[in-house]
């Protein structure tokens, strides 16, 4: 599962590697220093001779280079029982839907170079709902959401395809940005990304009331204009404000796709609830706001960052069957 975010790698069966999808480069010598969390360690905090890029950003491959790169450390992360060299892999990567041919040719050559044998891909979304367990090839319509990184995902899937698909540029990356924006505005204090997603881990929130209310979080960092050293309370109150929009914008693009969803798979959903998975399902009181809003049950997958690795694992297995793998 090659994420905005995360990439994720399952081997056998088992998650074997589960990395940022970050590296770290040096500026001058353009030689890659780390990838994975080793190079997130150093997120915000370099000098001008090293930068740590985000290959993928919004969903596709901002920088294939740095992606080629990151997805052959990564395989090389694997550890290949008793065997000195890698085996000749057979693969299955999980790509974006809104992906370009090239962008899909630009995956599988880096997979080639890395050693894979056969490599097929497989979109999002249908590795999401098959990680969730969810029959694909049935005619019975599900509607799937994923929120990543940089993208939400939103699909109708039926008789093992992609009926309807609709995907937003609003995601974790925008949740953090909000609250870089919003730390500084209401309280004058400078903030970076890295604290800005702890912030959200420990009480974001999609409603201004939840049932399980986590506590202030204490954010220290420097005052925006006199740059002394500040220690303020954040409550999960003052976040679910602060996102607000972003969520509403979710909230649009899952409308706009039931509206666009035939009547008769529209009539499925209902009935079977909508999946909602990514690291973003996580977010505090989330599947209870669109629950409500939307009137329709949302079901957060079991263990939402790694469905779509896992679906992409079953696949694996399915080569030969799973029709709608590409080739
Ligand atoms: P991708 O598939 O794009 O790599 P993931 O599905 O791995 O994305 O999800 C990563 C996103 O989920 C990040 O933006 C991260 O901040 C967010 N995330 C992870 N855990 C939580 C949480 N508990 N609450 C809110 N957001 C979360
Ligand atoms: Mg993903």
């Amino acid at each position: 599962d090659l994420g905005t975010a995360n990439t994720i790698i399952i081997y056998n069966d088992k998650v074997v590697v589960d990395e940022p999808s970050i590296v770290a480069i040096q500026r001058d010598t353009q030689k890659i220093m780390a990838v994975g969390k080793r190079a997130m360690m150093m997120h915000g905090k370099t000098h001008e001779n090293i930068k740590t890029i985000r290959p993928l950003r919004d969903g596709v491959i901002a920088d294939f280079q740095a992606a080629e790169y990151m997805l052959r450390e990564m395989i090389k992360m694997i550890n290949f029982h008793n065997s000195i060299f890698p085996p000749a892999l057979k693969m299955v990567i999980c790509i974006p839907s809104g992906i370009t041919e090239v962008e899909e040719r630009a995956v599988k050559d880096s997979a080639e170079q890395a050693g894979a044998k056969e490599v097929r891909l497989i979109h999002e979304p249908m590795a999401a709902a098959i990680g969730m367990g969810i029959d694909v090839e049935s005619p019975e319509g599900c509607m799937v959401v994923d929120i990543g990184g940089g993208t939400t995902e939103i699909a109708v899937i039926s008789l093992g395809g992609i009926v309807a698909n609709k995907s937003i540029k609003v995601a974790g990356d925008d949740l953090n940005a909000d609250i870089v924006e919003y730390m500084g505005r209401m309280h004058n204090l400078r903030i970076d990304e890295p604290t800005a997603e702890r912030i959200k881990m420990q009480v974001g929130s999609a409603l201004p009331e939840l049932e399980d209310a986590p506590e202030d979080y204490m954010v220290i960092g420097p005052n925006k204009v006199t740059a002394l050293p500040m220690q303020v309370p954040v409550s999960y109150q003052e976040i679910a404000h602060c996102l607000e929009k972003s969520i509403a914008k979710i909230e649009n693009a899952i409308l706009q796709a039931l509206e666009a969803t035939p009547p008769e798979l529209y009539a499925d959903i209902v009935k079977r609830g909508i999946y909602l998975t990514g690291g973003g399902a996580q977010l505090h009181g989330l599947s209870k706001r669109l629950t409500d809003k939307i009137t329709i049950p949302f079901h957060v997958a079991e263990d939402p960052l790694h469905a779509v690795a896992r679906g992409t694992g079953v696949a694996l297995k399915n080569v030969n069957n799973f029709g709608f793998l590409i080739r």
